[in-house]
């Protein structure tokens, strides 16, 4: 089959993902319809840290000028002792993005997606259609939503997230998902310096809790807050502070600083997930993308960056290959072992962060005090280097 206006995706999902596979298609002269679940996009991040191989993405997507919107001044990085607020390590960051060839960008998430959106056309996104089914033949494949309508194209890029459908229609079974072990609390507040300072992504850390501050744009600092917990505690925004409070009772004054900052309204408090990677990727016609195909623990802050990757290697294998089958198989096949490596790298950091094994984590403390940030620049590099646009 030719390209061009013969040939029709249909998207699910409104999300990094499918936005940004949707303009990887359009590079290749793809005519794509977008179909999203709910009326209004509501993240369920305050922000995210789009690494170096993210931003590269967005940069040959054309969308680089929503990083130069919207990413934070990262220039350092420090980890500091939780409890006593002393520095173990701190370092500029400017050797990585020498390294990489690019900076990383920590954007509002909000931000993002709204100006993903809109780089498309807001009014051309099909809000509300929930994907409920999938049926494919050897020419086409139709979405079946659950307000009945339906639509047929001629192959399907299932970026519907974490709790993806289409991921069960592509493996015919459920896959469950795994709860890694901690609560993570974010959001976002003014910059304050008594924090952290406004240029440095800063970490406190100590007995497998983590408190972390990012600058972003406008003057905002993306917080978060990791904890150990069990799964199914009470939520409720009404005690967001008490409980932080408690958690985080003798650790230091910036942190103290930071619970009193926060909105327990716009605090989101997310039960951390990931899924054990599998494959394939693709049955015949449905491809799964970002999420869908790979969810991942926030640990490396990978996710958002693996389903631009997902979206840029797309788009390559349709440059080369005519055939739908053939470049959904070389997609597939380009980034199985890839996203697989992501997971489970996340997967092994959070055990070492949240202290899952308490001596691996205080060597990892004792560590972090003789660290130059030669070490810590060397893993951020191996991943971002590791993506399809090196
Ligand atoms: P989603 O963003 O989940 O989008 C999926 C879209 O599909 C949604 O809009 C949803 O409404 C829609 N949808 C769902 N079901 C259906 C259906 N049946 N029919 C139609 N539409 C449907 N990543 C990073 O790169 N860096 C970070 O620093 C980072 N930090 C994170 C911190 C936290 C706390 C969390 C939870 C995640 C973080 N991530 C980070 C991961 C990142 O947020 C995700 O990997 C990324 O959002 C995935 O994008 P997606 O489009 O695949 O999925």
């Amino acid at each position: 089959m030719s390209k061009g206006n013969t040939m029709k995706a249909i998207i699910i999902g409104a999300g990094i993902g499918g936005m940004s596979a949707a303009a990887a298609l359009k590079q290749q002269g793809i005519e794509c319809e977008i179909f999203e679940a709910v009326k209004e996009m509501k993240p369920v991040g305050a922000a995210i840290s789009v690494w170096s191989n993210g931003v590269k993405c967005m940069n040959h997507l054309g969308m680089g000028s929503i990083m130069d919107n919207l990413g934070g001044p990262m220039h350092k990085m420090a980890y500091n002792e939780g409890i006593s607020g002393a520095t173990m390590t701190q370092f500029s960051l400017a050797p990585l993005v020498a390294e990489v060839g690019e900076r990383p960008c920590p954007v509002s998430r909000a931000d993002l997606q709204a100006q993903m959106i809109d780089w498309w056309g807001r009014e051309k996104v099909h809000f509300g259609k929930r994907l409920e089914a999938v049926t494919q033949t050897d020419t086409s494949v139709t979405a079946t939503f659950t307000d009945g309508s339906m639509v047929t194209g001629d192959f399907m890029i299932a970026a519907d997230g974490a709790h993806s459908i289409a991921r069960e229609y592509v493996l015919g079974h459920k896959v469950e998902r795994r709860y890694a072990g901690y609560v993570n609390w974010n959001g976002l507040v003014e910059i304050d310096e008594a924090i952290a300072p406004a240029d440095q992504w800063t970490m406190f850390v100590a007995d497998g809790k983590r408190v972390s501050v990012m600058p972003i744009a406008d003057n905002r600092f993306y917080f978060f807050f990791d904890v150990p917990l069990p799964l199914g505690l009470p939520q409720d925004r009404s005690t967001v502070k008490n409980d932080l409070t408690g958690y985080f009772q003798d650790w230091a004054q910036p942190v103290q600083t930071l619970i009193n900052a926060i909105d327990p309204e716009t605090t989101n408090r997310i039960e951390i997930h990931d899924v054990e990677p599998f494959k394939p990727l693709v049955k015949g016609r449905v491809a799964l993308l970002g999420d869908a195909g790979h969810s991942t623990t926030p640990d490396i802050g990978q996710g958002g960056c693996a389903a631009l990757e997902d979206a840029v290697v797309l788009g390559q294998c349709f440059a080369e290959e005519d055939s739908i089958e053939l470049a959904l198989a070389e997609y597939n096949d380009a980034r199985v072992d890839r996203v697989k490596d992501l997971v489970l790298k996340a997967r092994a950091r959070c055990d070492v962060t949240h202290g899952y094994h308490p001596e691996t984590t205080q060597a990892w403390y004792d560590e972090l005090r003789s660290e130059t940030g030669e070490g810590i620049m060397k893993g951020l590099s191996k991943t971002i280097l590791g993506g399809p646009l090196g």
